[in-house]
Order: C-alpha cells, then sequence, then structure tokens
C-alpha cells in the first residue's frame, strides 16, 4: 500500500477515535456531573452549580508555580473580547469567542477538532451595549450550547459541531436583545436570558428541552402592558410597583450573565438587570421599587414560577444591575451552617442572602459607594442618599460607583482553605446628568448625557488622569467577617475573572497584558507571564494524563476594553485561549509593528465651525463603541489615523452603511449627511490634534508623562 494512503486511514482512524472520545466525555454530562464534577474537569460555566470557581488540583502550587509556562496558544478568527471561561470534558475543551463563535479545541495541545460559526450578522454588532463577546457554553447529554448574539440558541453536536437545533429565543425584529451570557443546564433543560436594556426591551429568560429544542417555560423580569393580560400573578404583583406607561420602555431587567441552578434546593437563581432607560423619571414617573429590576429571583426549575426575590437596588436608576455572578454557599451563622448566595454587583455592596426564603443576611459596602448609607436588615431596604439622584436636577451629580460597576461580569472565586472570595473591583465614579429622552430604535436610551468631549485637550494629560482617578483592586474578601481580608491595587479598568485553587493560588489578568499567579492567602504575586492582550475570562483549570492546565480566553473588550486605547504602536493580537502547565515552553508569535497612518484631508473654516456639532453628535451615536474622540483600539479602530479613503468615503459609510457587513452600521435612521458632515469635521480636527502630539519627540512625550504623572497625583488629592 502506498505511503500516502496508509497515512490518510491513519489519519482517518486517529481522528475517528478522537470524534469517539470527544463523545463519550460530553455525553456522561448529566445533572449528577456537574454538581459532582470530575476532579479531571471543567464541565460547566463556573465549574460545578455552585459556581465557586476553586478547584483541589494542587500540582501547581505556591512551591512549582515559578516553573508555570505555556503550554499551547491557539488564535481564534478576531481581534475583540474574549470573554469565555473554557469548558473541559476528557481533554477536549469548548469555548467561545467574538462574534459567538464556537471551538472545540484537544485541551493538551490547543488543536483544533472543529469549529462552529452562528454567522451573525456583523450589523447586529451595534446592538450589543459592551461589545460582540459571549461568555461561553453550556455540555449536556452529548450537546454543546451556546447563545448567539443576535439571540438565538444552537444546540451543537459535541463530537463534530453539527448543528442539531436552533431557537430564536427573542424577537429580534422587534426588539434589540442580544445573547453574550453563557446558557446553564440542568433537569433535562439549558437555560438562557438575554441583554438589551440599554436599548428598550423588557427582559425574561428562558427554558428549552435540552433534546428538542421546545420552550418549556419563560419567565419575565418586568411586567408588560397590563391591557394585554398579566401571563402570571407574579406580573401582577410586580406591576403594582410600576407607575406612568413603563412598557413602551420595555422596562429592561435583562438576564444578561448569571443563571445558577441550586441543586440542594432545586431552585433556579437569576441575576436581573437595570432599568430601561435609566431615568426612572421616564419609565415610572410616579415613583416605585420597579420589580426585578437589580433583583435576585429564584424559580422553580421546572416550571419556571416565582418562588422568592430579594431586589438589591429598588428604584434602580443608576445602571446597577443584579445580573453579577451568584454564588452558592455554606456558611456558619448564628452558630448553625445556613445555605447562603454571595453576590457582589455592580452597585457595591457583598451581600449574603438566605437562599432558602431570599432574606438579606449582609451587605457591606466593598468600594467606594456614595448612593446609600447601607442597608437595613429588619426590612431589607437600603438607605438611599439624597446627593445620588440625579434626576429632575439640573446639574452634573457624581455618584460611586459608576455604571461600570463597582463589580461586574468577571468571575469570582472561592478558596475554603483561605475563606476567601476573589474578584475584581473598579472604585470609580460616574457623572449623571439628565436629559430629554427620546426614543430611537436601536440607538442608546438612557435619558442622562454621556460625557464625550476630551475636556482637558491634551489626549496623554487625560489619560494619566483616568489612570490616578481609577481605582482598581483586585478584592480577598471575607464572607465570614463582612470585610476584605487582602488588597492589590491593579494597573488599570481592564481585568480578568479569577480561579482559585487548591494550590494557594489566585489566577487573574490584568490591564497591563500580564497573567498572574497570586498567594491566595496573602495576596504576593508569584508569577506574571505577558499575554499581549487582557486575559479577560474566567480561568479554568483541569488535568490531562495527570498533569494540570490553567487556561484562560485572551483578548481585552467588553464596555471598557472597546473604548481604551492601549499602546498604538503594536498592532493588537487576535483574540486567544492560553494553557499553562509546569515547564511549558510554548511560545507566542511577536505582535506585529503598526504601520504608517494616512494623512487625513485639510481642514476647511466651514469644518472647523460645524465641528462642534459633530463633537455632541458623537457624544451621543459614537462614542460608546469609538471611545474619546475615535481613538478605540483593536477591532474598532482609532478613528484618528485612518486612511484618506476613508474620510473621501465619511458619508457612504457612516451613513449609508457601506461597511455594515463588517460590523460598522449605517445610521441613515438617525443621521443626515448633514450630521455625518459635522462628525467628520470633529474627527479630523481630532485628527490634526493627534498628528501634532505624534510629531513630538519620544522623550518630551516622556517628560510630559513624569510631570502629569506629578500634577494629576497632587490634583487626585485635593479633590
Ligand atoms: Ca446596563
Amino acid at each position: 500500500m502506498p505511503l500516502s494512503v496508509l497515512r490518510t486511514l491513519q489519519v482517518v482512524f486517529l481522528l475517528g477515535a478522537a470524534i469517539d472520545a470527544v463523545a463519550a466525555g460530553v455525553a456522561d454530562i448529566d445533572t449528577a456531573a456537574i454538581a459532582q464534577p470530575k476532579l479531571t474537569d471543567w464541565p460547566s460555566y463556573g465549574l460545578d452549580y455552585r459556581e465557586q470557581r476553586f478547584s483541589t488540583l494542587d500540582e501547581i502550587n505556591v512551591d512549582s508555580v515559578a516553573t508555570l509556562g505555556l503550554a499551547w496558544s491557539f488564535e481564534t478568527d478576531y481581534i475583540g473580547g474574549m470573554e469565555a471561561t473554557p469548558v473541559v470534558v476528557d481533554g477536549v475543551m469548548y469555548v467561545t469567542g467574538t462574534w459567538s463563535v464556537v471551538y472545540a479545541l484537544d485541551a493538551g495541545t490547543g488543536a483544533l477538532l472543529w469549529k462552529y460559526d452562528p454567522q451573525v450578522p456583523k450589523a447586529w454588532g451595534k446592538m450589543a451595549c459592551c461589545d460582540v463577546v459571549n461568555r461561553g457554553v453550556a455540555v449536556y447529554q452529548g450537546k454543546v450550547f451556546v447563545g448567539s448574539l443576535d439571540a438565538r440558541l444552537i444546540a451543537l453536536d459535541a463530537a463534530t459541531g453539527n448543528k442539531l437545533w436552533e431557537v430564536q429565543t427573542a424577537d429580534t425584529g422587534k426588539f434589540p436583545y442580544t445573547i453574550t451570557g453563557a446558557p446553564r443546564a440542568a433537569k433535562g433543560k439549558v437555560f438562557i436570558g438575554n441583554g438589551g436594556a440599554e436599548f428598550g426591551v423588557r427582559g425574561f429568560v428562558s427554558a428549552y428541552d435540552v433534546d428538542t429544542g421546545a420552550l418549556v417555560w419563560r419567565f419575565y423580569t418586568v411586567p408588560g402592558n397590563p391591557a394585554d393580560g398579566f401571563e402570571d400573578d407574579t406580573m401582577a404583583m410586580a406591576a403594582k410597583t410600576w407607575t406612568g406607561e413603563w412598557w413602551k420602555y420595555g422596562g429592561g431587567g435583562t438576564v444578561w450573565d448569571s443563571i445558577v441552578y441550586d441543586q440542594e434546593l432545586d431552585q433556579l437563581y437569576i441575576g436581573v438587570g437595570n432599568g430601561s432607560p435609566w431615568d426612572r423619571k421616564v419609565r415610572s414617573p410616579r415613583g416605585g421599587d420597579n420589580l426585578f429590576l437589580s433583583s435576585i429571583v429564584a424559580l422553580n426549575p421546572d416550571t419556571g414560577q416565582y418562588l422568592w426575590h430579594y431586589q438589591e437596588t429598588p428604584a434602580e436608576t443608576w445602571d446597577y444591575t443584579a445580573a453579577q455572578q451568584i454564588m452558592l454557599a455554606d456558611m456558619q451563622i448564628d452558630g448553625r451552617m445556613q445555605k447562603v448566595i454571595w453576590h457582589a454587583p455592580k452597585n457595591g455592596h457583598f451581600f449574603i442572602i438566605d437562599r432558602t426564603v431570599g432574606k438579606l443576611l449582609s451587605a457591606q459596602p466593598y468600594t467606594k459607594v456614595t448612593w446609600t448609607t447601607g442597608y437595613d436588615l429588619t426590612t431589607g431596604r437600603p438607605r438611599q442618599t439624597a446627593e445620588a439622584q440625579w434626576v429632575d436636577r439640573d446639574e452634573t451629580t457624581t455618584v460611586y460607583p459608576s455604571i461600570a460597576g463597582g463589580h461586574n461580569w468577571q468571575p469570582m472565586s472561592f478558596n475554603p482553605n483561605t475563606g476567601l472570595v476573589y474578584f475584581t473591583s473598579n472604585g470609580f465614579p460616574f457623572q449623571f446628568r439628565e436629559k430629554p429622552y427620546a426614543h430611537q430604535w436601536g440607538e442608546f436610551n438612557l435619558g442622562t448625557e454621556f460625557a464625550s468631549e476630551n475636556a482637558v485637550g491634551d489626549f496623554q494629560l487625560m489619560q494619566t488622569l483616568i489612570r490616578k482617578v481609577v481605582r482598581v483592586e483586585l478584592i480577598a474578601w471575607n464572607p465570614q467577617q463582612q470585610r476584605s481580608a487582602w488588597r492589590k491595587e491593579l494597573p488599570g479598568a481592564v481585568n480578568g475573572g479569577t480561579l482559585t485553587t487548591a494550590g494557594n493560588l489566585v489566577f487573574i489578568g490584568d490591564h497591563n497584558r500580564d497573567f498572574l499567579a497570586l498567594r491566595a492567602d496573602s495576596g504576593a504575586v508569584l508569577w506574571r507571564f505577558a499575554a499581549q492582550d487582557v486575559p479577560y475570562s474566567g480561568p479554568s483549570t483541569y488535568q490531562i494524563d495527570g498533569e494540570q492546565y490553567v487556561a484562560v480566553s485572551v483578548g481585552g473588550g467588553g464596555v471598557a476594553g472597546l473604548t481604551l486605547s492601549l499602546d498604538q504602536r503594536l498592532l493588537p493580537a487576535r483574540s486567544r485561549v492560553m494553557a499553562f502547565k509546569l515547564n511549558g515552553t510554548a511560545q507566542l508569535p511577536a505582535l506585529p509593528q503598526a504601520s504608517g497612518f494616512g494623512d487625513p484631508p485639510a481642514l476647511t473654516a466651514h469644518d472647523r465651525t460645524v465641528a462642534d456639532r459633530g463633537e455632541q453628535l458623537f457624544g451621543t451615536y459614537c462614542f460608546r463603541c469609538h471611545s474619546l474622540a475615535g481613538s478605540s483600539k483593536g477591532r474598532v479602530p482609532d478613528l484618528r489615523r485612518l486612511p484618506r479613503t476613508f474620510y473621501d468615503r465619511f458619508n457612504a459609510i457612516v451613513i449609508d452603511g457601506a461597511m455594515a457587513s463588517m460590523g460598522m452600521p449605517g445610521f441613515k435612521a438617525v443621521l443626515t449627511s448633514d450630521d455625518g458632515d459635522a462628525l467628520k469635521a470633529y474627527l479630523l480636527i481630532e485628527a490634526e490634534k493627534d498628528q501634532v502630539l505624534r510629531a513630538q519627540p519620544l522623550w518630551w512625550v516622556e517628560l510630559k508623562q513624569s510631570v502629569y504623572d506629578v500634577v494629576a497625583g497632587i490634583a487626585v488629592r485635593l479633590l
């Protein structure tokens, strides 16, 4: 037999064996297997149903971690945010990337086994508030489940990646729903929510049959129009906490991240998002708590029936979602073990909630908080401050934490050996200023201004000030003592989730694009790897042939990363998955250098006149993806440095949508060609400023930087 035929047969045989192994692995994953995972696997988004993200693997530990090295890296198809926790079963990794693409990899080598691209229409990217990210898959009984950005739930054959069924989970023809969260599976059902509260949708969570994709139940998080009849008594109860004609604005309350099944109590918990729009006066003009915004709601997992709720931010009006990770735990309180939820949502408090009945046991601030002075444990309600009320006020109101949240989607982890929960925190404020609300389909409708202009004028100084004002930390929180055990300052606002292990380690990716291992008991940094981009997801860990691996998705993005300039001299890396093991010797390819930028066309006197209006339009329509003065990075190019041809075709792209297939939609519905001219004029002025800055010699830039550092340091202390 010719050698080539033998080789072909060998490949076919090996592939067949690999596919069998894939099928066998996930085929065994059911409710019991997720509740008690094999030591070698990471079979669900948060490891198991309790979502504590603690692994008993300890080959990589405080003594051995110095020899940790890259085992392999896998490059995805896109640049951009990568938030998916790698799920691993029997040596196969299932992970999602930008645009909801699913990759199945050999977890020992990083070799691609299969890929599934749901072909999300790129123009739908505009409907995502916070980048076209995806936080991962659920695996269950031989299938892999993914929610796509355009709100489909798709079941794939775990062995081949072939599509088994697909359902449209929300009416995207009428409303701009998106999915970025990982589905969860239990009891023969797969649970999925959605996002879109910034765009005027009504939140809900659905359960589908894992085999057929049939809808089993749906629970709405806010009531609909009473004239249409309420779906159930729960909606009638919730409607009593709303006033006016809230249904016209959607109401919000999207369940875009945490959905957790409690196997011990047979309850399903959902974390509910913010109000739509943010200005409560618009959606509920005569007050009210607005259930179930910013709440944890417990449901019957079989029927979707309401069991209990706890509202963390009644009358939510600061984008304080409660969608963040719900962690299940048991702890000693008043001398007896109690079943609790630990929750560190955007509103700045670490909550301990009795998960049998939904009663508040503790709420302590983990970061600076100005919207409340604390919680009354008898009523469970916060004592809200007058100073944080920005509605009906003709001035700018500064509120801590910001709309980014004291803590956001970045997964936290709990180490039972240290008794500590590890999570990142952003301690900066947001400035609200009410503006007239006007509903525009598919546009950001919030009822507050977004600061857009480069107020300081000098971009370098602006960035320095931001760095100084932003207090970002990795917090090790002791729930028993209701305070932090240690805090480690992080270098900037874009950081990843955490993993903790029996090796007394915490793993996290930071803003400086490093992947770190710290001592879980003290926070001392023991190991660091330069990852070229932010290791952004919650890391996971698993074992193959007796060797422990730690894996993480790498690709800064999301609401902060999308709008944050990093080093503009280098082109960004494609988002990746990286896996590490002791004595790993793999290397990352070098980052490509950016070539020269095109010269923008010259400005006319007319341009200078209309640019002010362009700046205002930029703040309303462009800022949230393109950042300050168009200075975004990576997937979204720096608009100040585009080739001249872009400026020549400006209105064709921005108004008519000539680049819609690449993710830059046209704004014909809301902008005229005069508006396009104004935007172009504004960006040309910013490009000119940028050229002046870039022409400065490096020594001058560095000297200015050190002066700015000192000035900004003093200014921040005085503020
Ligand atoms: Ca939000």
